[in-house]
């Protein structure tokens, strides 16, 4: 008998819907939630937010004191927005479809300390972990100026205590580099996809890496599995974290408030749609969450996976959230797209922001570096593979009969020429010379 996905086999899911056949042949499809609008699963509110932003805050001189490069906003980790208006016309000329509208990267390629996303919900959790512990111990208060734990004091204090994290590589990265800079014990367990380069980088920071010849649902089990024995080890736990979430969603005010300043409105007569690279989802969702907060439903998001590994996509589409791999569906989860290679969606991710989610997109790697190309041809900016995912959004939504049913519904076919396309560029700023090289050759190939 074939094998049963939540109480249907393969085919019976390919007969309820027909995208599953395109999925399994490893097409790029473009898949619209129908949760879409759903009432709020109540998982995480606006105050969840507002309290990480704040704790933000108290960080910023700590932070501004230790990662100079956090200095210019005044110890606030957050990327600059670029209009790609060369990229933009390549892309219209190149694939044939003008893409209307204006297109803006969010540089999260560029966020300090570790030059991907992660360092949004990475490094807050490690902070909160941090506090948490300085303030039960009595050796600090949250009307301190946070500069003090620079002291040496609390470094050995920290020092007893040990922070843990399965990672396809730049949640290890963000988490290595802040843990072992507060003074704890950090060990990161990698799956087989993680770069070298990012575990020789993470044991020169000072933490402890474990390798696994396996993927990253194994690497991060593993890591739950050991950390669970020792009472003083704090797991970041990437499949299930609510602190990963709300130090995620940060980025929705932030944005707004990057807009206004830039003169950018998001209205009913300017949508903006934003495409982000889904790994496990808990970033992608959590930004997604800040960013609904911040534009309402004027904001349509979408997420974009590598054609081997749509986690998130079925855990969406079946309804399983995290009892469903890509494996079930045929799917091997090999991409270059290295933050991208997950096999199993966060459970967390999909409850707390599965009616947020506007549709799933797949992309193939081939046009990956396709994108990572173009977009240092044409605009200057390096990015990972991973990063480039955004970039198919546009011409995806514009050109699918799926993605023009969207507009229609929203009634937004005819506000297409004040869009803002914004695509997520979620990481690269860390990756050696050498390697970028290599992309951009794969890429002329
Ligand atoms: C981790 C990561 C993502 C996706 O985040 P998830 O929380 O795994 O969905 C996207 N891009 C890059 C570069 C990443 O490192």
């Amino acid at each position: 008998m074939d094998k049963c996905i939540g109480g249907k086999t393969l085919a019976e899911w390919e007969h309820a819907e027909p995208t599953v056949i395109k999925i399994r042949d490893k097409n790029e499809v473009l898949w619209l939630n129908p949760r879409y609008g759903e009432r709020d699963a109540r998982m995480v509110t606006s105050s969840d937010v507002t309290d990480a932003e704040a704790r933000l805050h108290r960080f910023a001189p700590y932070l501004a004191s230790v990662f100079p490069e956090t200095g210019q906003a005044g110890g606030l980790i957050e990327s600059p927005i670029y209009t790609t208006a060369e990229l933009q016309a390549y892309l219209g000329k190149e694939v044939g479809t003008r893409i209307p509208g204006r297109l803006i990267m969010k540089a999260d390629s560029e966020l300090p300390i570790s030059g991907s996303i992660k360092a949004r919900g990475g490094i807050y959790e490690v902070l909160k972990t941090a506090e948490q512990l300085a303030i039960s111990a009595n050796l600090l208060k949250e009307s301190d100026d946070y500069a003090i734990l620079t002291n040496d004091s609390f470094k050995q204090f920290f020092s007893r205590y040990s922070i843990a994290v399965g990672s396809t590589g730049n949640l290890g990265l963000s988490i290595g580099i802040v843990g072992a800079t507060l003074g704890f014990q950090t060990t990161v367990h990698m799956s087989a996809d993680a770069s070298t380069w990012k575990k020789a980088l993470l044991r020169e920071k000072g933490a402890f890496v474990k390798e696994y010849a396996a993927d990253y649902s194994v690497a991060i089990t593993e890591g739950r599995k050991q950390a669970a024995l020792d009472p003083h080890c704090h797991f970041v736990d990437d499949e299930n974290s609510k602190d990963l979430f709300v130090g995620y969603a940060t980025a929705g005010n932030r944005l707004k408030t990057q807009f206004q300043e830039e003169g950018i409105s998001v209205d009913a007569d300017h949508p903006l749609f934003v495409y982000l690279p889904c790994g496990v989802g808990g970033g992608p969702a959590g930004v997604t969450f800040g960013l609904k907060q911040a534009f309402g439903v004027h904001v349509h998001a979408f997420f974009v996976e590598p054609t081997h590994a749509p986690c998130f996509l079925l855990g969406l589409l079946t309804g399983l959230d995290d009892q469903v791999s890509v494996r079930d569906f045929g799917l091997d989860n090999h991409t270059a797209a290295d933050g991208l290679a997950v096999p199993r969606p966060s459970a967390f991710a999909g409850k707390a922001a599965g009616h947020l989610i506007s549709g799933c997109l797949t992309v193939d790697d081939d046009r990956l570096f396709y994108y990572l190309k173009a977009l240092k041809d044409k605009e200057n900016h390096w990015i990972e593979p991973s990063a480039a995912a955004g970039l198919v959004g546009p011409q995806m939504l514009l050109n699918n009969g799926l993605g023009k049913r969207y507009l229609e519904n929203h009634h937004l076919t005819d506000k297409m020429a004040n869009a803002i396309h914004l695509f997520w560029a979620t990481g690269g700023g860390m990756v050696p010379q050498k390697n970028r090289e290599a992309y951009y050759v794969r890429a002329s190939r």
